[in-house]
């Protein structure tokens, strides 16, 4: 008699746009697992933000979201969610601390995944995918926070983290047989070798370079203008409007209620008056500048 053809399971894998996820996906697909891509858009990208201000990539090309090309390139379907609304409440107050900016990793990973579980729980899926490596990332992906954080988001069963996987106890789906734990991975640090290893195994060559990560949260400049936002309005209910602003131009504090930013170019300028809001714009009729002067004053007011 024929043995029961086995379910074919299906995975959500987190994808960031960068390799280590894209790896996560292929490695997955190699094990004849119905891979889709979720994408978490949290308004904070910094290829977004190159976009926006009219920069080029090294190429010359106009900055897109990778997380397209990566699904596309591995031939997988791809979700895109706005989770900006409630991202921004919880990167100005997060419980568990900020990493070397004023990036709240842990809160951040810990709400991805709750979106990434519901996601799972609406298309059916039977377990979520990351391309985290242990040691890789000093806040959030050193081994006893990731654990933290996947305990937190109450998934640690269901994480699967194919890099890293051999370095971890079993997950369901490895305990399950769904997924082949012999041909998973055990990555771990800093080092780019064993990635770029894998990602010639599986014959893929075009893929965006680690560059700080994308996040302005991790930005030193985007970290000072962010501090000094909410030292002087502390309550503050950050909005869309204020996460662009604070990536564009020059800023002068001139007083506690009244900040100056000045646009440098062109396009910036172009982004400080599409997202000034009702917040006053000045601009320099006669300067010696390419591009006129535009300014913003004040830039921030407290909130009502
Ligand atoms: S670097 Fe930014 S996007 Fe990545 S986990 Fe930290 S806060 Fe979240």
């Amino acid at each position: 008699m024929n043995k029961p053809k086995e379910k074919k399971r299906k995975a959500v894998v987190l994808l960031s746009g960068g390799l280590d996820s894209m790896l996560a996906a292929a490695i997955l697909l190699r094990q004849n697992i119905d891979v889709i891509g979720l994408h978490l858009y949290t308004g904070l990208c910094i290829t977004e933000h190159k976009r926006r201000t009219g920069q080029h990539d090294a190429k010359g090309r106009v900055p897109q979201n990778p997380a397209f090309k990566v699904a596309d390139d591995l031939g997988i379907p791809l979700e895109i969610l706005d989770i900006s609304s409630t991202y921004l409440d919880i990167i100005t107050k997060p419980k568990y601390g900020t990493g070397s900016g004023v990036n709240p990793c842990k809160d951040c990973r810990i709400h991805m995944f709750q979106y990434a579980e519901q996601f799972r729980q609406e298309i059916g899926a039977d377990f979520i995918v990351t391309g985290e490596v242990i040691g890789q990332r000093p806040m959030s992906q050193v081994k006893r926070n990731l654990n933290f954080i996947h305990q937190k988001a109450g998934l640690e069963e269901i994480i699967l983290m194919p890099l890293s996987a051999k370095l971890l106890p079993p997950t369901l789906p490895e305990r399950n047989g769904w997924v082949n734990r012999e041909q998973l991975y055990d990555i771990v640090g800093r080092s780019r070798k064993e990635q770029l290893r894998l990602a010639k195994e599986f014959g893929i060559q075009d893929y965006e370079q680690p560059a700080g990560g994308c996040c302005f949260l991790t930005d030193e400049n985007y970290a000072r203008k962010f501090k000094d936002l909410f030292q002087f309005d502390p309550d503050r209910r950050l909005d869309l409007e204020d996460v662009i602003l604070l990536g564009v131009g020059r800023h002068f504090r001139m007083s506690e209620r009244a900040k100056v930013v000045v646009g440098r170019y062109q396009e910036e300028n172009a982004v400080i008056e599409r997202h000034a809001g009702s917040r006053p714009i000045l601009r320099a009729a006669e300067v010696m500048v390419p591009w006129p002067l535009l300014l913003v004053f004040p830039m921030f007011k407290k909130n009502n």
